[in-house]
């Protein structure tokens, strides 16, 4: 249990979190949203520090992440409990479980153990997934400092609902932002997720580009009926081409009927392909489709000479003509990261 790092204290012996954008007001003896942060006696505590649900030597492609570090292992980490209680979520059993599955569901992983299983594993860096990162903010934080001291890279896979001032506090640790929008309407936010203001997502993508130089890739996950419709893909696409810039990869996955939506049909390929249609219409360079493994999308083509840069199929990867960031053959900037300014 370790004090949060970013609160306020409330007169009465209440407390307000900033950790992410819900900033829960937390009454003593209470939990905010996430489940993870409670208030005890006026002083706000983090309860899932160090407390691993899930770990595993993960292919950088499985976050998915196309164009960082392409082809390395990177030991991906997760906690119990979520911020966002999404219907069709993947991991739903370790999102929905609250602070006391945290001793029998959990293992104690510090910071410094994760640094010695990535150099075990071979692992080039290492992720915080399968659930929201920041609602273990301050594990994620001494960890990323901890990687970074120790020359690997860092990630977040997130909903991006953390707050500016979560953002500035591990932005010059953390390397990578693989963030979900989900959708592009407050009804689609509102339903699928509970979230009231869906559009700090978007400002905060935007300030770990321009004010960190993370390197950004975005998800959306079709689901039938929900936000397969053009308004939303368009929207969606042409955000990521004028706030993020047309190299940003865009990777439109297939759902899965799961959790709280199982009643719906997994995403049909012509719907993926129509979104992939879209990407590359708004102006995208690289539009992958997700979860539909041998789909001709899935490999890097140069969108300038039209060479293959990297090929591959499911979680293989071939790197075929990469010099840098660029393509190996004609020298177009493909903005892949392989070293940066963060590299330990
Ligand atoms: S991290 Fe948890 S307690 Fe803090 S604001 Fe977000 S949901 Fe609320």
């Amino acid at each position: 249990m370790h004090e949060a790092l970013l609160y306020e204290k409330l007169p009465g012996s209440r407390v307000r979190c900033h950790t992410c954008q819900w900033r829960c007001r937390i009454n003593p003896g209470k939990f905010g949203v996430c489940g993870m942060y409670q208030n005890q006696d006026g002083i706000l505590y983090n309860l899932n520090y160090a407390r691993v649900s899930s770990v595993a030597a993960d292919p950088i492609e499985k976050k998915p992440l196309f164009h960082f570090y392409p082809g390395t292992l990177c030991l991906s980490l997760g906690t119990l409990g979520c911020n966002f209680h999404c219907k069709h979520c993947q991991n739903w059993e370790i999102s929905t479980a609250d602070s006391s599955s945290l001793i029998r569901g959990c293992r104690e992983i510090q910071p410094q153990t994760s640094i010695d299983l990535a150099r075990q594993y071979k692992c080039r860096g290492i992720s915080w997934t399968y659930n929201e990162p920041t609602i273990w903010f301050e594990h994620t934080y001494d960890s990323a400092r901890l990687a970074k001291e120790n020359g690997l890279y860092t990630v977040y896979v997130t909903n991006g609902y953390a707050t500016p001032e979560t953002l500035d506090m591990i932005g010059p640790y953390l390397d990578a932002w693989r963030v979900d929008v989900k959708g592009f309407t407050d009804e689609f936010y509102k339903t699928l997720s509970g979230i009231p203001r869906w559009q700090g997502i978007l400002e905060i993508t935007q300030r770990a580009k321009e004010k960190w130089n993370m390197h950004v890739e975005v998800v959306t996950n079709i689901i039938p009926t929900m936000n397969d419709d053009d308004e939303q893909l368009t929207g969606i696409a042409n955000w990521i081409k004028d706030k993020l810039g047309e190299l940003t990869p865009w990777h439109v996955t297939r759902f899965h009927p799961q959790h709280r939506l199982r009643d719906l049909p997994p995403t049909p390929l012509e719907t993926i392909e129509r979104a992939w249609e879209i990407g590359k219409k708004a102006g995208l360079k690289f539009v992958y489709a997700g979860n539909v493994p041998g789909h001709s999308s899935e490999s890097t083509v140069c969108y300038n000479c039209g060479k293959l840069n990297v090929e591959r199929y499911g979680y293989q990867t071939d790197i075929r003509g990469l010099d840098g960031s660029r393509c190996k053959f004609c020298g177009a900037e493909l903005n892949f990261r392989v070293s940066g300014p963060k590299e330990g």
